[in-house]
């Protein structure tokens, strides 16, 4: 007989937490990982680091390495971007997630940070998958841009194979005919994954939203159906952003953003 693959419920009733420094995705606290869409300089990832940490945030994101749709626009720092996040973390004290793209680059990106996001993108990068499954670090992984339910988790399985247990879901929205969000998001989705997995699963309102009026109205849906954390892309000057300058936050936004959230996460009995 066929045994349940390893992400499923059955294989494992209790919820799996994912430690990151002092932030445990999947437990009563909702996660929160934000930071800047692309590490753009020193000065920048800091001040975003500065920032995020007086609100209690205590990962942060930021890519060196930029899967972009065309390879004219800003492709990363690369490793200079690495350098930096090193140097940030190193000062600041927050945890690192940054996207690796290549399976060349993840030793180097392992040696700065303490998450691994995969992203949407790279999927069903199975090469990238299987080795992300030989480290220890946790891993962010991203749904694809047309994947089913089952692709993502599958996908999910071969991290899972490899013996690395901190797989941490991101729905960040999929393709349809709608163009009034970049992306589509379904908070449905939420429980559809709790009853499937034991693994945790965040949100990415930012990439769906791709305007920032949209983060806050998808965080508040996503929280209230029950995600275990949330990815947002913070910026110091988002209208000077060399990535996805529409839908990052500013600081004030951001704390605005984060109290209006509180209530929403009281409401179903969580922190945040
Ligand atoms: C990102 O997080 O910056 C990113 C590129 O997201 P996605 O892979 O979801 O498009
Ligand atoms: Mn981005």
């Amino acid at each position: 007989m066929k045994s349940d693959p390893l992400f499923s419920r059955n294989r494992h009733p209790n919820e799996t937490i994912v430690k990151i420094g002092s932030e445990k995705i999947g437990s009563n606290k909702i996660a929160l990982i934000a930071g800047p869409c692309s590490v753009e300089s020193e000065e920048q990832l800091e001040s975003a680091a500065l920032f995020l940490k007086k609100q209690g945030v205590s990962v942060l994101r930021g890519s060196a390495f930029k899967p972009r749709t065309s390879p004219y626009s800003f492709q990363g720092l690369g490793d200079e971007g690495l350098r930096i996040l090193g140097a940030v973390r190193k000062k600041t004290g927050l945890c690192i997630n940054t996207e690796v793209m290549d399976v060349r680059d993840v030793p180097k990106a392992v040696e700065v940070s303490d998450m691994i996001q995969v992203g949407a993108r790279n999927m069903q990068n199975y090469d990238l998958l299987r080795e992300l499954g030989k480290i220890k670090k946790p891993v962010l992984l991203k749904n694809g841009l047309a994947a089913t339910v089952d692709e993502f988790l599958n996908a999910a399985e071969y991290i899972l194979q490899g013996g690395n247990e901190n797989v941490v879901l991101c729905l960040r929205g999929i393709r349809t005919f709608e163009t009034k969000t970049r992306f589509t998001f379904d908070p449905g989705l939420i429980p559809v994954l709790k009853k499937e997995t034991h693994l945790p699963v965040m949100v990415d309102p930012s990439h769906a939203a791709g305007t920032r009026e949209l983060v806050g109205p998808i965080s508040k849906a996503a929280i209230a159906a029950g995600a275990d954390g949330l990815l947002i892309e913070v910026h110091p000057d988002p209208q000077k952003a060399r990535s996805d300058a529409e839908q990052q936050l500013d600081f004030v936004q951001f704390e605005q953003m984060i109290s209006e959230l509180k209530p929403v996460g009281k409401a179903i009995g969580r922190t945040l």
